[in-house]
């Protein structure tokens, strides 16, 4: 069995499919592979403590619109210190002056505010902090970035950097702050593998994007209130009471830092609410990780792998179950380990279990599958030839058979004993001669042996095999007239040529009815010697005459003749004839009978 080539294929496949899995177009159908299995395996619980405090379209409509907006913030966080709220959070960049009265406003109700974080945005190319103003900083226990990152191919928030650096000075997430005041955590604690935050601990993979954090997106949006409700009545605060609030613009015209994230297709959500469900995931703990690349690589090999093993070692079918096993694997492996917390993707693996499967697959069929057909193809063809040697050997063996018998069994005169140890002498050697031409045109048509190059005279094939014939043709009342014979020498096998000239001179007398004439002559033509073996025979019809000399074939009135054969003799004589340089041509027609010369350049 050929080992090799299924695990050559599987290595082949394994780097292409490792290539395959980080070109772009992979890369994104990962993406929308992983936004399905978001969606398919949303968080168990609603979010617990964010709610988002929304400056939607009505409260800028009542409230005096975005040049008012520092009072009526102002004013909502006045509503809310008497609920008050775990800690407030406020996505806005307040970096900029307005009007003093307002910003003393604004200040004023932050330092009421328990818990405030404050956020700030990387500008000048990611080189420098836009900041809140100092009065507003100073109210706030923690000023945290906003940046969440859209994906660089589809511009899908999926993941935010858990800290951000410039101008040597860090700032960690804005919901990661709000969570470490909210659970009152002293500070962060980084180590290797993972940022701990209380009781909490984020994984943080060992790879070059090592600090960003997957947002699990709930399927239920954040509990949102309009800000012009508790503006109103601020008695609806109370519903604040002990959450962590995000407060933001929500307004269709005023809101910029709208992303999508997998659940909003094409309408994207606001920051506000991203930056809560950034809170949710750290508080319920969802965290995921990236698969390493050495675990890709080394799922891709084992899919790989045992495809290849399947089709070294299993037939058929089963191989193929194999490799439909494989690809099933590699479709599922993303989704099995995304409910243990590790996004894996889908391409690499996929590809290296397709491709695997289909290459080892295709060469099966193509490869393998045909060299068998060729084996079993010379199985039958050896059966055959075995069948016509057993079949043209009867005969003399028969007549030694006979022969042995009767010398044994009867008191014969010394004349006749001589007589049949010759022919039993005679009838053995051509036995043997049989077995030996039988041998070579065999090699001859496998092109292993070197047909013989001497000279010998046509005439003396003739009255050889006509000799030779003459017993058969006289059981049938066939006079063999030997026509003209011209002296032409060829360069050949002679051997080989008086096999030739046999089996057309008996084929001539099997199919030919008794009391006729069988012709065979030599003549010159255009320095070509031409044998023609001419009978008064059932003869052939043209479609018959399409079709003799190809193996195993036999006509129809040759069957009903009576005469047993096997339909392999033309097609070596044709062939003994095509390494001779020449060709065999047959003429014939129905009841009246056939001619078929050898046609051979002369020497
Ligand atoms: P076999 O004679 O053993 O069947 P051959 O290869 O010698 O095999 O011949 C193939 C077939 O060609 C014969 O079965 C017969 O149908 C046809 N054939 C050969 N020689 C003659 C002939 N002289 N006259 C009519 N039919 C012939």
């Amino acid at each position: 069995m050929i080992r090799a080539p299924y695990y050559a294929i599987a290595t082949v496949c394994l780097l292409f499919s490792l290539l395959a899995g980080w070109i772009p177009i992979a890369l994104q159908m990962d993406n929308n592979y992983y936004d399905w299995l978001m969606r398919l395996n949303p968080p168990p619980h609603p979010a617990r403590d964010a709610v988002v405090l929304a400056v939607d379209d009505l409260t800028l409509q009542r409230h005096g619109g975005s040049r008012n907006l520092r009072r009526t913030i102002a004013n909502a966080l006045d509503a809310m210190s008497a609920a008050p709220p775990k800690a407030v959070v406020v996505d806005l960049i307040l970096s900029d002056d307005s009007s003093p009265e307002d910003d003393a406003a604004l200040a004023a109700a932050m330092r009421k505010t328990r818990t405030l974080i404050l956020a700030s945005d990387l500008v000048s190319n990611a080189e420098q902090w836009e900041n809140p103003l100092p009065a507003f900083r100073a109210a706030a226990k923690a000023v945290g970035h906003v940046h969440v990152l859209p994906d660089r191919f589809d511009g899908v928030a999926r993941q935010v950097p858990l800290e951000r650096l410039a101008a040597l000075d860090r700032r960690w997430a804005l919901s990661l702050e709000a969570f470490r005041l909210a659970t009152g955590a002293e500070g962060f604690i980084e180590s290797n593998r993972e940022l701990t935050i209380g009781k909490t601990r984020i994984p943080i993979p060992g790879r070059l994007d090592q600090n960003m954090m997957y947002i699990r997106y709930r399927n239920v949006a954040i509990p949102s209130v309009p800000m012009n409700e508790i503006l109103e009545d601020h008695g609806k605060a109370a519903v604040l009471k002990d959450k962590v609030v995000f407060l933001g613009v929500t307004s269709q015209s005023m809101a910029r830092d709208r992303l999508l994230t997998p659940y909003s297709f094409s309408v994207p959500l606001p920051g506000v609410a991203i930056h809560a469900h950034i809170y949710e995931t750290i508080a319920q703990g969802e965290f995921l990780v990236p698969a390493s690349h050495s675990a890709i690589a080394l799922a891709c090999l084992i899919l790989a792998l045992a495809s290849a093993t399947g089709f070294t070692f299993l037939a058929g079918w089963q191989a193929y179950v194999v490799a439909v096993v494989q690809i099933v694997l590699a479709h599922s492996l993303p989704h099995t380990m995304f409910s243990s917390g590790v996004v894996f993707p889908l391409m690499a693996p996929a590809a290296s279990a397709w491709m695997t499967g289909l290459t080892c697959a295709a060469y099966l069929h193509f490869v393998v599958r045909r060299q068998l057909a060729r084996t079993q193809q010379d199985k039958a063809r050896y059966q055959q030839a075995i069948h016509f040697v057993s079949h043209e050997m009867r005969s003399p063996l028969s007549a030694i058979q006979g022969s042995s018998e009767m010398m044994g069994r009867y008191n014969l005169s010394e004349d006749k004993r001589k007589q049949m140890a010759a022919m039993i002498h005679s009838e053995s050697k051509r036995l043997g001669k049989m077995i030996q031409t039988f041998l070579d045109v065999e090699r001859l048509g496998e092109g292993q042996m070197e047909l013989k190059r001497e000279p010998f005279l046509l005439e003396d094939v003739i009255t050889v095999c006509a000799g030779r014939a003459r017993p058969l043709a006289e059981g049938k009342h066939i006079n063999i007239y030997i026509g003209d014979l011209a002296a032409v020498e060829i360069s050949g096998d002679r051997e080989l040529m008086e096999y030739a000239v046999y089996n057309l001179l008996t084929n001539a007398i099997k199919y030919s009815p008794e009391r006729t004439q069988v012709n065979i002559d030599l003549r010159v033509n255009g320095g070509n010697a031409r044998v023609s073996v001419q009978d008064q025979g059932i003869g052939m019809d043209e479609k018959e005459l399409k079709r003799i000399g190809t193996r195993f074939y036999r006509t129809e009135r040759a069957e009903k003749s009576g005469e047993v054969g096997t339909g392999i003799g033309l097609s070596i004589v044709s062939q003994i004839v095509h390494h001779h340089g020449g060709k065999l041509e047959v003429t014939s027609a129905v009841g009246k009978g056939s001619c078929f010369t050898i046609n051979v350049p002369a020497k």
